[in-house]
């Protein structure tokens, strides 16, 4: 069938199994470039289809040599309706893998439940002992446990919050007003996005005797600056990413290495849901392109496993991995503020990277990816 884009505000129902591939064998270019790292040699990446998991996977394997078990929620392709991205990454993942010898599985189904983390159990029993890291980089709208199912929200906590956003599904600039969450929905949104599931991961994990000694764990949440505050660190989701920092400290406690790395925002399926982000994300792209600094999942991620292994750390105040750094950096920050303070409907593709948005948001569906006939028939 012939593939194309099919998009509804913030999200793309549909995905291209050759953009996909060719993207992900970017990223797998992009780490063979960089040198080989004396790292992790047994890793479970759990999250590991698209954004920061996958880049930590690719990160993983290619730059470490290490062998991969990954943990996704995808759906292949049915009828006329096509693989979702994360499906087609995977696939395109495992295939290079293979080629270049290391061993790459996966277990595609809800990494909550209890049924996926035993059948990870037994496949690293099976297959590999021992893994020495294990990335947790879930991003859920929902997570059920037992007969409940918890949602979690984008919303403010406190008074309502009022500021510039962009509308995706026409590219217009207007003004939103975020409610706060309630209490329940806050409490959802930490279920969701907060540490517990991570903990009980790790408990598992370590009480089946699957973690080598020296075994560290990694978990990502982000800051930002002001303009996003109400909107994500002091909102439901913030909350939820307090939460996840909490979880670092019981299971370091508990007798394994675990560390928060807070990451540079950046357009995934996940971040484009969030109101007023994608405005400044947009701006921010701008910034850091113009003043040559600019990264992706995949730079990040390479960047962080150098820091883990062989580099220097630098933790923040809070133990905290800040791959933030440059996002945050004062001379960026002010010049991010004072196009937000300028931007309107009639200047704001002047002031913004918004085709540079777009175009990170396509490829994240394997569309507009370089080499690609778009109009060709592709198996799906
Ligand atoms: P993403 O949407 O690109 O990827 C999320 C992954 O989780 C996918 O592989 C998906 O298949 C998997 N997943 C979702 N629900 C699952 C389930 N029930 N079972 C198994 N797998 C499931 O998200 P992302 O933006 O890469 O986010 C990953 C982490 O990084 C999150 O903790 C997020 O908060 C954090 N982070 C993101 C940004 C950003 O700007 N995107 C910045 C800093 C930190």
């Amino acid at each position: 069938m012939v593939i194309q884009p099919k998009v509804r505000g913030f999200i793309c129902t549909t995905a291209h199994p050759i953009g996909c591939e060719k993207a992900v064998k970017e990223q797998i270019d992009y780490v063979k470039s960089q040198g080989k790292l004396d790292g992790p040699k047994k890793v479970l990446v759990i999250g590991a289809s698209m954004g920061y998991g996958l880049a930590s996977r690719i990160s993983a394997a290619f730059g470490c040599g290490a062998a991969t078990l990954g943990v996704i929620f995808d759906k292949p392709a049915s009828g006329n309706k096509t693989a979702t991205s994360g499906w087609y990454n995977t696939k395109a993942f495992e295939k290079y893998a293979k080629e270049d010898g290391l061993y790459a599985k996966t277990v595609n189904g809800d990494a909550y439940s209890d049924e996926v983390k035993k059948e990870v159990i037994d496949i690293i029993k099976t297959d590999l002992g021992k893994v020495d890291l294990v990335v947790y980089s879930l991003a859920a709208p929902r997570r059920t446990v037992g007969d409940v199912t918890y949602k979690s929200v984008l919303k403010t906590t406190g008074a309502p919050y009022t500021n510039k956003t962009i509308d995706l599904r026409n590219n217009t600039i207007s003004e939103v007003t975020i409610e706060p969450a309630t209490a329940e929905e806050t409490e959802a949104t930490i279920k969701v996005m907060g540490g517990e599931d991570w903990e009980m991961w790790i408990d598992a994990l370590k009480s089946a005797d699957v973690l080598a000694d020296n075994a560290q764990t990694i978990a990502y949440s982000y800051i930002g600056p002001k303009i996003t505050h109400p909107m994500y660190y002091e909102g439901s989701i913030g909350e939820a990413k307090k939460d996840l920092l909490a979880s670092s400290r019981k299971i370091t406690e508990r007798g394994v290495k675990a560390y928060i790395s807070v990451n540079k925002a950046l357009v995934t399926q996940s971040s484009a849901a969030i109101p007023i982000v994608p405005l400044y994300i947009s701006i921010l792209y701008k910034v850091m392109k113009e003043k040559g600094c600019h990264e992706g999942c995949i730079e990040q991620m390479r960047r962080l496993f150098g820091k883990l292994y062989g580099g220097e750390l630098n933790l923040d105040d809070e133990g905290r991995i800040r791959m933030d750094d440059w996002e945050m950096r004062p001379e960026i920050q002010e010049e991010v503020s004072k196009l937000w303070e300028e931007l309107n409907q009639d200047n704001f593709k002047q002031l913004t990277d918004l085709d540079g948005y777009w175009k990170d948001f396509y490829a994240l569906f394997g569309f507009g990816i370089d080499g690609v006939d778009y109009n060709a028939d592709v198996d799906a």
